[in-house]
């Protein structure tokens, strides 16, 4: 698939919650050739470290206008940079990068934490869009870190809701719900995006009642072209590059969280 280097226009910024951003970018090549799953790499500055592009994963797309939208955590220097970018401001982003979900599913579950639900947030308004309603799973620490609820709720059919400390929905992480939905609900397919541990379990549920499992993985990267090899991790019987060969692989090729 073709990757493509757009100046893209800033055309908005909205503060989701206490340390998380959306951010729209012009960036109609991108916008006309992502699918769900897939990144961008994006540089911040050009005047300031750091140099190295930061990846961000598509969560949204309009194709018509040809935007597309990231959701980002603030957590250091290229993250911080961009929370200040504003409106009418150009920033490079290198995309669409990685190979994207198989969304054949008829009858799926999103399973996310974190920004994790960013690219989930894609995947459900693609299947919406095919007349596919998924059901979504999202963890959080606080019910704050749950604010993702609002940006799924017109998109899925069931949603469930857990946070560590109990604020809002079931008190425990996303295990604490997923074997009572994976016994009850039939699903023929579950994606998973979020911190590694929770994929880890995730996945390991989910293959252990014979459902099919795709997930999306985080690792430290460069290039995001399968040049310098910063995200090879060990699959099964192979090396696999997260950002060339993924970010999205079956849960029976990742050995390595
Ligand atoms: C394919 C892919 C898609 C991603 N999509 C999103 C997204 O949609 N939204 C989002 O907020 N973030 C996403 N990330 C993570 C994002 O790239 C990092 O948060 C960002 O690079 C941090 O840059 P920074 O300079 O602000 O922080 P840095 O100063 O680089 O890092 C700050 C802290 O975050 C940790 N960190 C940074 N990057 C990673 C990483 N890749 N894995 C684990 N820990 C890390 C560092 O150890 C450090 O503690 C994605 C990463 C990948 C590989």
């Amino acid at each position: 698939m073709t990757k493509y280097v757009e100046e893209a226009r800033v055309i908005g910024q909205r503060v989701l919650n206490r340390a998380t951003k959306q951010i729209d970018l012009i960036a109609p090549r991108i916008a006309a050739e992502a699918v769900p799953g897939q990144f961008v790499n994006v540089q911040v500055s050009r005047r300031t470290a750091p140099l190295l592009r930061r990846p961000l994963g598509i969560a949204w797309v309009d194709k018509q206008h040809g935007a597309i939208s990231l959701i980002y955590r603030i957590i250091g220097d290229a993250t911080k940079i961009l929370a200040d970018v504003c409106s009418g401001d150009v920033i490079s982003v290198v995309g669409p990068l990685g190979h994207g979900f198989d969304c054949s599913a008829k009858h799926p579950l999103l399973v996310g934490g974190g920004t994790g639900l960013a690219p989930l947030l894609y995947l459900a308004e693609s299947m919406e869009e095919e007349g596919i309603r998924p059901d979504v799973l999202m963890g959080g620490r606080t019910a704050d870190d749950l604010f993702w609820k609002d940006e799924y709720v017109n998109l899925v059919e069931r949603m469930g809701l857990t946070t560590d400390d109990g604020s809002l929905g079931t008190r425990g992480t996303v295990m604490a719900e997923l074997p009572l939905m994976l016994q009850r609900l039939h699903y023929d397919c579950v994606y998973v995006c979020g911190p590694a541990p929770m994929m880890k379990a995730v996945s390991a549920a989910v293959t252990e009642a014979g459902i099919k499992c795709q997930v999306s993985l985080e690792r430290y990267m460069a290039c995001g072209l399968g040049a310098c090899l910063s995200c090879s991790c060990q699959g099964v019987g192979k090396r696999i590059k997260v950002c060339q060969d993924g970010p999205v692989f079956w849960a029976g090729e990742v050995t390595e969280w």
